[in-house]
């Protein structure tokens, strides 16, 4: 007897074309400034991990972000970080053409293979630092979030219009999606505008339908201040009138201006948020927008140290093609994961003396904190009374800290954030140790996050749209201490994967009640347990792993991206309420 065919026709996603303005390819390469870079490389990891076909875009940043370093008392100095990618990429034949007040601008690209369990992925690095450029153009893929506003939506339009251009000539068939990693690319949306209008009797409202089609958003900005705008009349002057009026048809310049998150939410068929909180925010700030939610995740085997990288290997040989198996780690028995974290906080201690030559003590509580020196990020906020860390150290056992983290170079609120750290470090001085470790980067990130005993966090509510850095750290069994925003709104189990700091409110109220609340969790909850009860703190880093390792990683979210924003049948499904 025959079998019936299956008569379903299999849910069809065509090939997905990633633009993002950072992307952080590998720590030699520096492309990126913080999260949002990272997030990116970890897509494109996780998707040729899978074997999902896409192709990322980017700028090339020949100048890197920056090399940062500290003086003695925490002054932050910049320098250029030049890297040359002739001298690690291959070039691609064509070169498209880009015009910028009426003038050509020549856009070449360079190619980076990101490799996978399941193949590999091209990304195209675009540069104008070709000959035939007007010096000016010459250095418009050279400084990531540099310049003025002029620079930035030249950036913005090599990035959007050049990108989509070079697709063409790179003869990329089957792009059915184009995924905008946050609103610097949404001008890719008057790239393909311009293709629908090309025939003089379309109407454009038709043909913003059908670029509506093409187009997904991850908008990770949750406050209106994050978004990128630009004034009508500068959008005028590079772009032109006629393109100004394309765009004027799309509502993508309400109120004189080009909003470019709005922009995006404009021409994309699906929308979404970075965390479940982030969602909520999300539709506060964009009431007319169906904005959805797929958390963040990191890339896990980029970010399990070594150690951690034996340990499932041992024991949950899948864990690489298949990140849920991190879940089966319950059944291993809690030394193996005590004797992992001891290796990693070995190396930590090693590089931190290296570097500082200060030697931290291997058996204090050791709180970490890496990120961004922004003002929201509070890295402070544990400094809030140095009086109480005192004595906090002196009843339940020995503190330290170690932080890193770069001030973008026009942050003054930032850089005085570092220069705060610097003067408690010095007010602390042989009660709990403190350093700052210069060169914020993912190898720096990487071994902090893993050998640090705790991972601290304190962002100023709403305005950590995800937060990825704690994910990385329960990749590595560190569990987090964090106050309730972001992920860790999802990823919060008392006790379990680690500890709230303040209460679950959407926003922060006073920086002092969230600083004592911090302090009564480490006093009570962090420390007794470290130095008292070491079984049940490996079992705590276990759980972490079970827990959030297995669920806050990019595979699962690739996947998300793929069921509810890649496969266009499937996104046309109506919204959670
Ligand atoms: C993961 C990572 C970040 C993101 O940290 P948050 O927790 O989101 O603040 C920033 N910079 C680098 C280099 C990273 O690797």
């Amino acid at each position: 007897m025959n079998e019936p065919d299956v008569e379903l026709p299999a849910p069809q996603a065509g090939v997905v074309a990633y633009f993002s303005m950072e992307i952080a390819l590998e720590s030699g390469i520096p492309t990126y400034s913080g999260g949002l870079g990272v997030l990116a490389g970890d897509t494109l990891r996780a998707a040729a991990d899978i074997g999902y076909p896409m192709v990322g875009v980017t700028l090339a940043h020949r100048k890197g972000y920056f090399r940062q370093t500290l003086d003695d008392r925490g002054g932050q100095t910049e320098a250029a970080d030049p890297w040359d990618p002739a001298g690690l990429l291959e070039q691609v034949p064509p070169t498209v053409t880009v015009r910028i007040e009426g003038r050509p601008v020549r856009v070449r690209a360079w190619r980076y293979w990101v490799e996978g369990l399941g193949g590999r992925l091209p990304v195209y690095l675009l540069d104008t630092n070709v000959p035939d450029n007007f010096p000016f153009d010459r250095t418009l893929t050279d400084c990531l979030y540099g310049g003025d506003d002029y620079y930035r939506l030249c950036q913005e339009v090599v990035l959007g219009l050049g990108g989509v251009a070079l697709l063409r000539a790179l003869n990329h068939r089957r792009i059915t999606t184009y995924h905008m990693n946050e609103g610097h690319s949404a001008l890719l949306s008057l790239a393909l505008l311009r293709e629908e209008t090309a025939l003089p009797t379309d109407n454009v409202a038709q043909a913003w339908g059908r670029v509506r089609r093409q187009c997904v958003f991850t908008t990770h900005t949750p406050v209106p201040a994050g978004q990128d705008r630009f004034p009508e009349r500068l959008v005028r002057q590079l772009l032109g009138d006629a393109d100004a009026t394309l765009l004027l048809a799309a509502d993508g310049l309400p109120d004189g201006e080009l909003n470019m998150t709005g922009l995006a939410l404009t021409c994309s068929r699906y929308v979404n948020g970075v965390a479940l909180r982030h969602e909520e925010v999300s539709r506060g700030l964009f009431p007319d927008y169906p904005i959805n939610a797929i958390t963040n995740g990191v890339h896990a085997a980029t970010w399990a140290a070594d150690p951690f990288r034996r340990l499932y290997d041992r024991h949950v040989p899948e864990w690489r093609r298949d990140n849920l198996y991190l879940r089966y780690v319950v059944d291993v028995p809690q030394e193996e994961f005590a004797a992992a974290h001891a290796e990693c906080k070995q190396l930590m201690l090693s590089e931190v003396e290296r570097r500082t030559r200060v030697r931290l003590d291997v058996n204090a509580l050791t709180l970490g904190f890496a990120r961004r020196a922004t003002g929201y990020k509070r890295a402070d906020l544990v400094f809030n009374d140095l009086d109480r860390l005192r004595r906090i150290a002196d009843a339940v056992g020995p503190l330290q800290i170690v932080f890193a983290g770069k001030a973008h170079p026009r942050d003054e609120a930032g850089k005085a954030l570092i220069r705060r750290v610097y003067e408690a470090a010095a007010a602390l001085r042989g009660r709990v140790a403190v350093v700052y470790l210069d060169g914020h980067d993912m190898g720096l990130v990487k071994l902090l996050c893993s050998g640090v005993d705790v991972w601290l966090n304190t962002p100023q509510k709403p305005h950590e749209a995800s937060g990825t850095s704690g994910m990385k750290a329960a990749l590595n069994g560190v569990p987090s201490l964090s106050v309730l925003d972001g992920w860790w709104v999802e990823g919060w189990v008392e006790g379990v994967t680690g500890w709230a700091v303040g209460d679950d409110s959407p926003t922060s109220t006073a920086s002092a009640a969230e600083a004592e609340s911090l302090y009564a969790k480490l006093e009570q909850a962090v420390a007794p347990l470290y130095h008292s009860r070491p079984v049940e703190f490996a079992r705590l880093m276990r759980s972490t792993i079970a827990l959030n390792g297995s669920f806050f990683n990019a595979q699962r979210m690739f996947v998300q991206y793929i069921g509810n924003a890649y496969i266009p049948q499937l996104a046309a499904r109506p919204v959670r309420a």
